[in-house]
């Protein structure tokens, strides 16, 4: 067998680039471009605001079918796919989410891409970076603090404690906290309740960071957070506790996004990070947008699979951000297919023409459903080592039974080479202006059918079961005048229906909400179905005990 170098080793090989030289292939100038450390930068407030009146090249969305556990290479191919443009000499950058400290040092996987389509520095995109997770944590806990410390100066604001919704948060994995008493040990300690606390990629600062068009924007949308309920249960606002302008103020240089490279010396924007679930799952609106201004075609990544994280980035941040996207990528690989197709995940390896043939079901659904956005759409099909011709063949017939393409892409292997001919038909189809994107239901909708619009056109569900409170609860927000606001579906993403086992391409089944929550500041209705995880937990064996500082200093083991 042919030794396979791991992700953090090609990462380390990298030549990379000095991030000004990037940057002068972008026209920005190097008093617009905040270094930190020689490989890594933040472009400037000012640049950004400078370049508005500039014409927007084109969005291209990487999305996936219903994936394994390990993920399909969306972040991947989103890294090769930017590569592939660029080597057929177009002007392209890649746009992708910030990595979480959590599932760093839990179950192993990064979020920089793997193979020959990764972004560097690695190591430090997976860490620290440039702070940005930090500065979250932060703005997030002074608002936490804030809380507290009204009620205990006398609760001018009518604060019942019972209804604190505003948790405190950590960028890591930690069952132990994830349901805590505060305010322990005695009358100087404030009033004991009951709090929590949520990871940092869950925090509700999190996505409107990522939503936010502006500084003013953000503060505007920080005072938005409903952070608790009076006895009566009226809303209180971050803007009662007057908390909207230091958190800006913590979030102002986060806000700014970080220019690194591809193996390939390529720029990227890696900016933002909010979870798939909660929260809509992809990268900063600003960094978005700021790249369409410097490039002919910008590729963008949305978290899991095509049903959640497509709707989201068409139904919520396009939506938000009035952005057009021009096509859509829908990623395979043979061994989702087979999943979906009813094979187990030991078994994956093993060559499987009728599962294969069996899991093409899920693939035609995310593909008829990017379309009924109006966004043309083609199919990768992420190649990995086990894949046979047979199966890749089966693949692509059914495909174009559908009226698509499919194209074999080698970019994990190979690097831009291995993606050329996807490139290709990406960049004409971009160009050919056949998009003619609108979102799935329109802002005036009532939002218990915002909720059926999806369940129905995009999961194939035949009801929605919404017991009186849920009902009533959205009908509230109407009166309040939340109704305008776009739904954000939290559902298992490994599966079309609120049932992780159920794969392939379910109809006819119920999408039953558990809960509703109303995300003021990012401006959303958060719908829950089944179990959601706002704070992971570690597993038995975390990865983090194969990490570890080798004899020159190095890190070993991140992946
Ligand atoms: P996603 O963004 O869909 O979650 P990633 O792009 O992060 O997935 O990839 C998940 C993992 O799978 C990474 O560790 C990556 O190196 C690996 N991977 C991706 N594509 C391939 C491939 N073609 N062959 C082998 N491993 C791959
Ligand atoms: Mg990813």
């Amino acid at each position: 067998m042919d030794m396979v170098k791991s992700d953090i080793e090609i990462a380390r090989a990298a030549r990379k680039l000095p991030i000004t030289e990037v940057g002068e292939r972008l026209d920005i100038p190097s008093s617009h471009l905040l270094p930190f450390g020689h490989d890594k930068a933040k472009i400037s407030a000012e640049f950004i605001a400078a370049q508005q009146s500039k014409k927007s090249g084109k969005l291209i969305l990487v999305t996936a079918i219903n994936p394994t556990p390990a993920g399909e290479g969306k972040t991947t191919t989103t890294v090769g796919l930017g590569d592939g443009l660029n080597r057929i000499g177009k002007k392209a950058i890649v746009c992708i989410r910030e990595a979480s400290l959590g599932p760093c040092f839990g179950v192993k996987g990064g979020a920089a891409g793997g193979g020959y389509a990764q972004v560097v520095p690695m190591e430090d995109i997976n860490l620290h970076f440039t702070g940005d997770f930090h500065a979250i944590t932060s703005a997030h806990n002074l608002l936490s603090a804030l809380i507290d410390n009204h009620v205990y100066w006398g609760n001018e604001l009518g604060i019942d404690v019972r209804r604190i919704v505003w948790r405190r948060v950590m960028d890591m994995n930690d069952r132990a906290l994830r349901h805590i008493v505060s305010s322990l040990g005695g009358v100087a300690n404030g009033f004991p309740r009951e709090a929590g606390f949520d990871i940092t990629v869950a925090s509700e600062v999190m996505a409107i960071l990522c939503l936010a068009r502006d500084l003013k924007d953000l503060e505007e949308r920080l005072g938005n957070i409903i952070v608790a309920y009076r006895r009566d249960r009226s809303p209180v606002f971050a803007r009662d506790l007057k908390a909207d302008g230091a958190m800006a103020v913590l979030l102002k240089d986060a806000l700014q996004p970080n220019l690194v490279q591809t193996l390939e010396n390529n720029p990227a924007f890696v900016h933002g990070g909010p979870f798939a679930n909660i929260a809509h799952g992809c990268n900063s609106v600003i960094a978005t947008t700021t790249a369409l201004k410097l490039a002919d075609y910008v590729v963008t990544e949305a978290g899991f699979g095509a049903d959640l994280g497509a709707e989201k980035f068409f139904d919520i941040k396009c939506r938000k951000a009035g952005l057009h996207p021009d096509a859509a990528v829908v990623v395979a690989t043979i061994r989702a297919i087979k999943m979906n197709g009813g094979a187990k995940k030991e078994d994956l390896g093993i060559a499987d023409l009728d599962a294969v043939r069996k899991g093409c079901a899920n693939l035609g659904r995310h593909v008829q459903n990017v379309k009924k956005f109006g966004v043309p759409v083609v199919v990768a099909i992420n190649h990995f080592s086990s894949d046979t011709n047979e199966e890749i063949a089966a693949v692509r017939d059914y495909v174009a039974t559908l009226g698509a393409e499919a194209y074999v892409c080698r970019h994990w292997a190979d690097g831009s080479a291995g993606i050329e001919e996807l490139a290709t038909r990406v960049a004409a189809l971009a160009e050919s202006g056949a998009s003619q994107f609108s979102p799935l239901y329109p802002d005036d909708m009532p939002l218990f059918h915002k909720i059926e619009a999806i369940a129905k056109d995009i999961y194939h569900a035949s009801e929605v079961l919404a017991d009186k409170t849920v009902r009533e609860q959205l009908h509230q927000w109407e009166r309040q005048g939340y109704g305008h606001l776009p739904i954000c579906m939290a559902k298992t993403q490994y599966s079309f229906s609120t049932d992780p086992n159920l794969r392939g391409a379910p109809t006819g089944h119920s999408v039953p909400i558990r809960e509703v929550r109303l995300s003021a500041g990012a401006g959303f209705v958060v719908v829950i179905t089944g179990e959601i995880m706002t704070m992971p937990g570690l597993p038995r064996i975390p990865s983090s005990e194969k990490i570890y500082l080798n004899e020159q200093g190095y890190i070993e083991g991140l992946f």
